[in-house]
């Protein structure tokens, strides 16, 4: 999995994912585009505060793409799962773009403008959709899709109409490797539901909000836990690569990045700008994850998913302290002590 990136916003700073589908009930195929519409419902609402939804994902698919169908059913199993898991959030929109034709990108972001339209707003719903497409970061975004650029990831929004999409601006990448295509769907739908428990509107050091080694990390341990559930990875080999390679997330690997980097932290925040997110947020993310379930002994389902739901109410250092059972301090220097040990050492905690 190429390391998505976790947020872009379109307020200033963003977010986050994707969804689930437990039955198609709507299919339009356009000629200038196959637009793919899939609701889910199980009949069953969230419990959750904001972002809470209609359980319903809707798939965008420019001309060009998933003319086998295979695109869309490897992206599908990876939901279908997650949300199994999870339950469903959003509305939630997942766009698989491509260059070959122009005329269905446009006509795809015009949609995704007017799923952004806001119903009591000043402006009129042409004038929303046409200051959409003029922003910046759109009008550079549908540049990447026409030169068949990767770029994308999630993305929220922080005001009503509230709503996820899971943007992949070159989807001819996925359609030839269907096990990241899962994998990246899995990825993604952890970050829908950790953002519907957070205020995103805060920063990620507010109590209000996740750190990015819980979204990161929580994130790649679930997808690839999930991928061996589902029998496509080897969880364990994958883990030991996070230390030797650092797998499909870059490199180098947790062993490299910590002879060289002496002073790392889980907590900090700043290396989204000053390189070592990967290693930090996702690979050490994803084995303080393991260490939280294989040491501390806490059930995989609450540390993936009970304790966010207890965020909003009393806040993630308290929801930590209390689903965990020690305070996020304690944690960071126990964990800081374990991760330093060899493979063989390390490794042992995942053994049954
Ligand atoms: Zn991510």
């Amino acid at each position: 999995m190429v390391m998505r990136l976790v947020m872009n916003s379109d307020t200033p700073s963003a977010i986050v994912n994707r969804l689930s589908i437990s039955s198609i009930v709507l299919a339009i195929a356009g000629s200038f585009s196959c637009s793919l519409m899939v609701i889910a419902n199980d009949g069953k609402k969230p419990k959750n505060t904001k972002g809470m939804l209609q359980p319903a994902s809707v798939l965008h698919v420019a001309e060009g793409l998933n003319s086998d169908g295979s695109l869309v059913k490897h992206y599908q199993r990876g939901l279908r799962y997650a949300t199994k898991y999870f339950g469903h959030y959003g509305p939630y929109y997942i766009y698989l773009l491509g260059p070959d034709s122009e005329k269905s990108v446009h006509t795809i972001y015009r949609q995704r403008a007017m799923s952004r339209v806001k119903l009591n707003s000043k402006l009129s719903t042409e004038q929303q959709i046409d200051s959409f497409l003029k922003r910046p970061n759109v009008a550079s975004e549908i540049k990447a899709v026409l030169s068949g650029k990767s770029e994308g990831g999630l993305t929220w929004t922080q005001e009503p109409p509230i709503l996820y999409e899971d943007v992949t601006t070159n989807a001819k990448q996925r359609e030839k490797d269907p096990i990241e295509n899962t994998w990246g769907a899995l990825h993604e739908y952890h970050h829908v539901f950790q953002m519907a428990h957070c205020d995103t509107t805060q920063k990620r050091t507010s109590d209000k909000h996740i750190n990015s080694w819980m979204a990161e990390g929580m994130a790649t341990y679930s997808s690839a836990k999930f991928m061996e559930n589902m029998g496509l990875v080897d969880f364990n080999g994958y883990m030991l690569q996070l230390r030797e390679t650092g797998g499909n997330i870059g490199r180098p690997g947790i062993n490299e990045f910590l002879a060289k980097t002496k002073g790392w932290r889980l907590e900090n925040e700043s290396y989204w700008d000053q390189g070592g997110s990967a290693q930090v947020y996702y690979m050490l993310g994803a084995w303080a994850t393991a260490y939280l379930i294989h040491v501390q002994g806490v059930e995989e389902v609450v540390v993936l998913k009970s304790w966010y739901q207890d965020i909003p109410r009393i806040g993630k250092s308290a929801a930590f302290k209390k689903h965990m059972g020690l305070s996020l301090a304690d944690f960071y220097k126990r964990f800081d002590v374990f991760i330093r040990q060899p493979d063989e050492s390390v490794m042992k905690i995942l053994e049954d």
